[in-house]
C-alpha cells in the first residue's frame, strides 16, 4: 500500500524523488517526536508502561531473594527512582545544564540547578518496590550517573521523596565522563565483590543494564532523552 502510494507520487512529480520518499530517508522529525512524547506522557500510557515493568521486577525480586545469598538490587536514580518530568517539560525536551530553575512550570530550567534543588518526586511504584525489597531482606544500592558534587542534594531529594533507607549510593567521580556503562558496570562489579548477588538492576537507559553483574535487568520506558 505504502509502496504503491510512493510510486504514484513519484510518477506525479515526473520521476524526481517524491516528498514522501524524501521524508522517509530523513531522520525522525524532532517536532513530531516532541508531540508523540508529550502525548505518551499525558495520556497516562507512560506511567502505565513504567508500572508494568516495576511490577515485573518486584515479582522477580520476591521470587529470587529467598533463594539467594546476600541478595541486592541496583537502581538508577533519574527516570527510575526520581522523576524529572517538571524539568523535562519546562525545557521542551531539550537539555539545558546551566542557569537557574526558578520559573517552573515555565522554562528554561537549568538541569544542575533543578537537581541540586532536590525537588524531584519519586515514582510511587519504585518507592513501593524498594520498601518491598527491604522487607524481604534485600540490600538496595543506587548507582547514578550524577556526579559526586550532587551527593548531598541527591540524598536530600531521596529523603524528601519518602525514600529513607538504602545500603549504598554510588555517584560518578568528578573525573569520570563518557559512556555511562564504563562507570556503571564496574560499580556493580564492586558491589558483587563485597559479597552481594545483584538479582535485579533497574534503569531507564540500555547503558544502565549492559555489561552484566546482575541476574536480570529491567528497562523502564523513557522516550524523552538518551544517555549513551
Ligand atoms: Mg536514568
Amino acid at each position: 500500500m505504502i509502496r504503491s502510494l510512493l510510486l504514484a507520487t513519484s510518477l506525479f512529480v515526473g520521476g524526481a524523488m517524491s516528498p514522501l520518499a524524501a521524508m522517509a530517508a530523513q531522520p525522525a522529525n524532532v517536532g513530531d517526536a516532541i508531540l508523540a512524547a508529550s502525548a505518551y506522557h499525558d495520556s497516562g500510557d507512560y506511567q502505565h508502561d513504567f508500572d508494568v515493568v516495576v511490577a515485573q521486577a518486584r515479582q522477580w525480586i520476591d521470587e529470587t531473594a529467598p533463594k539467594t545469598r546476600r541478595p541486592a538490587i541496583v537502581l538508577d536514580i533519574d527516570e527510575t527512582t526520581l522523576s524529572n518530568w517538571d524539568e523535562i517539560r519546562a525545557n521542551d525536551f531539550g537539555y539545558i545544564a546551566a542557569g537557574p530553575c526558578d520559573a517552573l512550570p515555565k522554562g528554561p530550567c537549568g538541569a544542575d540547578a533543578w537537581e541540586k534543588s532536590g525537588r524531584a518526586p519519586a515514582f510511587a511504584s519504585t518507592r513501593a518496590l524498594i520498601e518491598d525489597a527491604q522487607a524481604h531482606h534485600v540490600a538496595v544500592f543506587f548507582v547514578t550517573g550524577r556526579h559526586e558534587d550532587e551527593r548531598e542534594a541527591t540524598e536530600r531529594n531521596l529523603h524528601l521523596a519518602g525514600i529513607r533507607h538504602w545500603d549504598g549510593l554510588y555517584l560518578r567521580p568528578m573525573t569520570s565522563h563518557g559512556y555511562a556503562a564504563l562507570y556503571k558496570t564496574p560499580t556493580r562489579e564492586r558491589i558483587e565483590r563485597k559479597g552481594y548477588t545483584i538479582i535485579a538492576s533497574l534503569g531507564d537507559q540500555p547503558s544502565d543494564l549492559s555489561g552484566g553483574y546482575a541476574k536480570k535487568g529491567f528497562l523502564l520506558p523513557n522516550p524523552f532523552y538518551r544517555i549513551p
